[in-house]
């Protein structure tokens, strides 16, 4: 065979009925004997994928390449899973275009009826198909779906729940519902993550996360010998006060525990109140809870 184009990063545009289109960029396009190709995209994600057969990502690029090519007969897709160690591949014919070309027609009309309805809050939750993939969506926190979900566990812990619109109502009473609902949940929610990353910390491997380090936080025990290092290394303690974050509570303290008992207290807000006054404090915006 031989090797005619050697393409990556292809911007793909692809026709589909009634109007409708859609794009995508391929990583990489190989094209033999002007009538054959092997179109590949490189997965470095730990996810399931589907097979390039069922991949609806695959089929559309699969398309476009067809569309674009019109003397190619023959595509091959693969997929590169590198955390996987596997490599699928279907082989799509020309005349198997009219097939893949009305699938995708089909999700993309559906997805183009259904967003007017998530937006006028006529949506049904037969219109969405909530799944574990929800995780990797932009939508994630705003989908009508997800609320449908909740609301099946709202009622199991307060069947007296309202049919209301949970995303817009205003009343006191179901959003203090909601308010108690959500920290139950979000509690159940952070026991489960927690337990997961620790069963994997101690050696246990799910079909598909994989245990990832965010990195750890470094502090210093002793603040005097640090700024001894530092002006061993040509920084003054100036220089480095100058760039340091004393704390304001500690030192507070500090400056409490050295008054005469009985103003400790006294001598403490009025530190504050000295340091206030210099022009020197910057507060943060109060954060607040409900309790
Ligand atoms: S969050 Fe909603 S829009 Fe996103 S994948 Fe899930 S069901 Fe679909």
């Amino acid at each position: 065979m031989n090797k005619l184009l050697d393409l990556h990063e292809v911007q793909l545009d692809i026709a589909l009925d009634e109007g409708f289109s859609t794009w995508g960029t391929c990583d990489r396009l190989s094209i033999y004997d002007n009538d054959t190709a092997l179109l590949g995209d490189y997965k470095t994600g730990i996810s399931q994928i589907d097979h390039p057969e069922e991949n609806y990502q695959a089929l559309a690029y699969t398309l476009g390449v067809f569309q674009k090519w019109e003397n190619i007969k023959e595509v091959t897709f693969v997929f590169y899973i590198p955390q996987h160690g596997s490599t699928p591949s279907h082989k799509f014919k020309r005349e198997d275009i009219d097939e893949i070309r009305q699938k995708l027609t089909d999700v993309i009309r559906k997805a183009t009826s259904i967003r007017p309805k998530w937006e006028s809050n006529t949506i049904s939750i037969d219109d969405l198909n909530p799944n574990q993939n929800c995780r990797f969506c932009k939508h994630e926190d705003t989908c009508p779906a997800l609320g449908f979900l909740v609301l099946e566990v709202a009622k199991k812990i307060e069947p007296k729940i309202p049919e209301v619109d949970l995303d817009t109502v205003e009343d006191p009473q179901t959003v203090e519902t909601l308010y108690n609902i959500a920290k139950i949940v979000s509690a159940w929610a952070d026991r489960h993550k927690k337990r997961a990353v620790d069963m994997a910390k101690s050696g246990v491997a799910f079909p598909t996360p994989r245990l990832r380090s965010l990195g750890a936080t470094s502090s210093v025990t002793d603040t005097q010998r640090l700024l001894e290092i530092a002006e061993s290394f040509g920084v003054t303690k100036e220089e480095a006060l100058d760039i340091a974050l004393v704390p304001l509570g500690k030192l507070g303290k500090l400056i409490g525990d050295k008054a005469q008992k009985g103003k400790k207290s006294e001598m403490q807000q009025f530190f504050v109140a000295t340091v206030e006054d210099e022009g020197i404090l910057q507060k943060s915006e109060t954060r607040y809870t409900l309790s």
